[in-house]
């Protein structure tokens, strides 16, 4: 095998590893050994993710195993077979990249991919993401999912482009009009970029929470109204708000029932209502099927990114039309990947986006 462009890597590096049970261990595993036709990337920054807290403190999936997945850092190796990378370029990484050819990616569902779903970058064991370490390989189905972070733009902008990437995906099945009213449920990390990023597109944001201080922080980000999301008060106001017809569309971005039946009420006849938080599977509720049939109000989902959006969301975050870095609230070591997991599970009214910088 002809031998890869590389800077000096050590063998062995420290890994925050889940070892079961919610517990994830600062370990010194041996640093990925990469292919010809992949790349090496020094992890700087790296996000925690709900769906990584779900896969940690459910248990759903088998240890031993290196989560993270919205990562950001420098390629310190480049396979031999690679173009287009360079030894030193500063990158964002995309774990799911789709095929775009199956029959899954021809109806541009790619979270359905086979391809997509098979998670490309690695920090060792059985391939989860790996941001929690000081180094990942990048399979060569991932490539295409490699963005250049530009010189002004920093490591932990380069760690959003995924999460974003996500909220723009979802805001593309709501199917607005400039000008249209949303309803935006819940303001945590994810409700704040809907928040934005539908003002940014010229739509009247709505926002509710049960925190006051993310109510003016909605506020900050754009939104056009805020309203504490207690129940019947909801769609009296944004009936108010809207000439008695209710918003558009609303987006549920949190994991609570309660706010999925007060998106339906609130939204008008043929509005669209996104789930965007309900990941955990099995889970029943009842619902008025008539509001759907009648009122044709739609219930729709989205999971995981698109790839088809990457160069938009680049521009978004990169040109800071859309300015990431106010969402960052806490950033920790990766000696302290398990305080910034139990922080994100546990968010106080202060925390917004918490990242886990190995090497920033
Ligand atoms: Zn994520
Ligand atoms: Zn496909």
């Amino acid at each position: 095998m002809p031998s890869p462009v590389s800077l000096d890597i050590p063998a062995a590096m420290q890994a925050a590893v889940y070892r079961g049970e919610g517990r994830l261990c600062l370990e010194e595993v041996e640093v990925p050994q990469i292919e010809s036709g992949e790349i090496l990337v020094r992890v700087a920054a790296c996000g925690v993710c709900p769906t990584d807290i779900k896969k940690i403190h459910y248990n759903t999936v088998a240890p031993p195993r290196i989560f993270g997945h919205e990562t950001s850092g420098t390629i310190v190796q480049v396979g031999a077979l690679v173009r287009g990378f360079e030894v030193g370029d500063r990158v964002g990484l995309h774990h799911h990249v789709p095929c775009m050819d199956c029959h899954f990616c021809k109806h541009h569902a790619f979270a359905q991919c086979a391809t997509y779903r098979r998670t490309g970058i690695t920090a060792g064991f059985e391939p989860s993401g790996g941001g929690f370490a000081e180094f990942v390989r990048v399979m060569p189905f991932c490539l295409p999912g490699v963005v250049r972070i530009p010189r002004k733009n920093s490591f932990l902008e380069g760690a959003l482009l995924e999460p974003v990437n996500t909220v723009l995906k979802g805001i593309r099945q709501l199917g607005l009009l400039p000008g249209d009213t949303v309803l935006v449920c819940g303001q945590g990390p994810i409700g704040l970029l809907f928040t934005r990023i539908l003002s940014i597109h010229g739509m009247r944001v709505i926002a509710t929470d049960l925190l006051p201080n993310r109510l003016v922080l909605a506020k900050q980000w754009g939104a056009w109204q805020s309203i504490e999301a207690n129940e019947h008060q909801v769609a009296e106001s944004v009936g108010r708000w809207t000439e008695g017809r209710g918003a558009d569309a609303a987006v549920v971005a949190v994991p609570n029932d309660g706010a999925v039946w007060q998106a339906q009420s609130a939204i008008r006849g043929g509005g669209r209502v996104l789930l965007f938080a309900h990941t955990v599977r099995d889970r029943q509720t009842s619902i008025d099927l008539a509001k759907i049939c009648v009122d044709e109000k739609a219930l729709v989902g989205s999971y995981s990114s698109d790839f088809t959006l990457q160069k938009a969301v680049a521009r978004l975050v990169f040109s800071r039309q859309l300015d990431v870095r106010p969402l960052i609230t806490h950033t920790f070591h990766l000696a302290q990947t398990s305080e910034a997991v139990g922080l994100a599970a546990k968010p106080t009214a202060e925390s917004l986006k918490i990242v886990v910088t190995p090497g920033v």
